[in-house]
């Protein structure tokens, strides 16, 4: 009886990395394919991200003289992630990571570097601490995108400056020790920026795309190339089952009902339920506040549930992509907090003024341990960053900037620091026993002048190092607070997303509670339980897998074997 509004071979719910790539594969088998987006823009939080792929065995990495052994690869994950994720998905991951990179590299405009970026647990079996397993993406040219680059979501607060001019991960660098060339380089891209005339007064965006926006704009102008639509502000609401067969989807398109069937299939990307308080609360208490996800608003589980309802498994829903992060009054999501707990002069204290963690360890395993924390104890949300003059005319700590003087930031900014002449006023302000933090200060700094830590051995594995400061030795993640004023800074247990979903296999089709295959239905990125588990193996884990399955999904649909 349902009459149908429209028909495509292939429509894909969700404009992330994982759906779009879904759409570029399927079109490139001749398939006529669509991507919905529910936002007014396009991108989702992969485009706010930092594009980072985490791929075993790529061209890129043999390319650098690291030869990796995809079997190692496996142990690494296996090791790590949970026992309900099936051998075959994380085979199905390890298997096709470097195939699907092949592809993305030849079909769109975007490059991918393999850096020498440690995995996060190195010293597992199969584990790399050499790293070449996480990719980053080079820039791309947002001119190539026409208007469509003004509806791109913008980069994460966190992964750009002044919320609007976008970097490099090796400007990162460049701006963070401020090495020669630094103030140069800067006031080059702010004039890029501003005399980039006809765009300035049109949009805040910039056209010189990094990161995230690399990746997700180069995969939007491969669809454009492909004459792929992306409909924006195209929520969907259900998923139509019949026979046993899903053969579409029912969107909300113009405030009303509109019905899209698909032919070969209907891939689910809608992300996780970041922002779904309530489904938070129902199934994530590890991970409660959905203020301070990272993921962007419109992620609300909406493709989780519709799955659900006719019949898909769910895995993993108390899990997260855990990550500490700082949070400004007003913003809509966290800021994760990637490098500067490695910096020396800071260091991390609960609510009773103690430290409880090596501040420096990779966001997923700090955001793990803060949120365990919080739940056993009560007293990590929000824990404190403390620092130093020195560390605070050195380098950022989230939101605050190094050279910025505290009232160029913004009121909201100022409204979270905290700023005394000692560390007994500190905690004074803070609400925390003075004499418990000046103890725990005490007690750092007799340690890291002599660069070690004994109670956390912050600054001895290769990860830790990569963020210190290599001109700050014997222990480039250690000094002494001893510079006044000193500063606090409230830092949250968060997420950059959550990852459990509908249940999947190794082909990404949906499967039931029983593991059986729900004929026309896919699902990828954070919308599917991850193969990682409830674990981190190494930066790009989540997008790395979310392009992947999109490949592999896409391709079985489409018949391309
Ligand atoms: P998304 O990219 O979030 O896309 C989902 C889309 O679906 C959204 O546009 C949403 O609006 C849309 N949608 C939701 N509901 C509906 C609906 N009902 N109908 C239609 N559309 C809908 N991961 C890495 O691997 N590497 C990194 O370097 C990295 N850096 C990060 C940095 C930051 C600051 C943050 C916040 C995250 C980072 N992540 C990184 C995590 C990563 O960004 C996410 O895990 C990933 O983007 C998820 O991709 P996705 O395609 O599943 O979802």
């Amino acid at each position: 009886h349902l009459s149908w509004d429209k028909e495509v071979d292939v429509l894909v719910v969700g404009s992330g990395a994982g759906g779009m790539m879904s759409a570029l594969v399927a079109a490139s088998n001749r398939a006529e394919a669509l991507v919905i987006e529910k936002a007014a823009q396009w991108g989702g939080t992969s485009a706010t991200s930092g594009g980072g792929i985490w791929i075993p065995g790529s061209d890129q990495a043999k390319a650098a003289g690291f030869e990796d052994n995809l079997d190692d690869a496996f142990t690494y994950v296996r090791g790590l992630s949970a026992d309900n994720v099936p051998d075959a998905n994380i085979r199905a991951y390890v298997d096709n990571a470097a195939a699907m990179l092949r592809w993305l590299t030849a079909n769109t405009e975007v490059e991918y570097v393999a850096q020498p970026y440690p995995d996060y647990h190195a010293e597992n079996p199969g584990g790399s601490a050499q790293g070449f397993r996480t990719h980053l993406p080079l820039e791309f040219d947002g001119r190539k995108l026409g208007r469509d680059v003004k509806t791109q979501r913008f980069p994460s607060p966190a992964a750009s400056l002044f919320g609007y001019l976008q970097w490099s991960f090796a400007e990162t660098y460049l701006l963070l020790y401020r090495t020669k060339g630094w103030a140069s380089g800067l006031a080059k891209s702010m004039a890029r920026y501003w005399f980039d005339w006809p765009f300035r007064f049109t949009s805040r965006k910039d056209r010189r795309l990094t990161l995230g926006n690399a990746l997700t704009g180069a995969l939007r102008a491969a669809l454009n190339d492909k004459g792929v639509p992306v409909w924006l502000e195209t929520p969907m609401r259900e998923v139509v089952r019949r026979d046993g067969v899903v053969v579409g989807v029912v969107v909300e398109r113009n405030g009303k009902p509109y019905r899209i069937r698909a032919r070969k299939g209907v891939v689910l990307a809608a992300g996780g339920f970041d922002k779904n308080q309530d489904m938070r609360d129902a199934n994530a208490p590890l991970y409660p506040a959905a203020r301070y996800s990272g993921g962007v608003t419109s992620n609300t589980g909406d493709a989780i549930r519709a799955g659900a309802e006719i019949g898909a498994g769910t895995m993993n829903l108390q899990s997260a992509w855990a990550a500490p992060v700082f949070y400004v009054p007003g913003e809509d999501r966290g800021r994760l907090c990637t490098i500067e707990r490695a910096l020396p002069g800071c260091i991390m204290v609960n609510r009773s003024g103690e430290r409880y963690l090596n501040e420096a360890a990779s966001y997923h395993i700090v955001g793990q341990q803060m949120a365990a924390r919080q739940r056993d104890h009560g007293d990590a949300s929000p824990s404190w960053m403390i620092f130093d003059y020195r560390y605070r005319h050195l380098y950022p700590m989230g939101p605050v900037l190094p050279l910025m003087p505290d009232w160029m930031h913004k009121g909201a900014v100022r409204s979270i620091l905290k700023k005394a002449s000692t560390i007994e006023a500190l905690a004074g302000k803070m609400g925390v026993d003075p004499g418990k933090l000046s103890a725990t200060v005490a007690r750092f700094n007799a340690d890291a002048a002599k660069g070690v830590d004994s109670a956390f051995h912050r600054g001895e594995p290769a990860y830790d190092r990569m963020y210190g400061d290599p001109r700050n030795q014997p222990n480039p993640c250690l000094r002494p607070l001893s510079e006044a004023p000193f500063y606090a800074l409230p830092i949250y247990p968060g997420d950059i997303g959550t990852n459990g979903g509908l249940q999947t296999n190794a082909k990404g089709q949906v499967v039931d509670q029983e593991g059986t295959a729900i004929p026309g239905l896919y699902a990828v990125g954070n919308n599917a339980a991850s193969a990682m588990g409830e674990s981190y193996p190494g930066a790009g884990v989540t997008l790395g897998p979310a392009l992947t399955f999109g490949y592999i999904a896409a391709r079985d649909m489409t018949g391309a074997n």
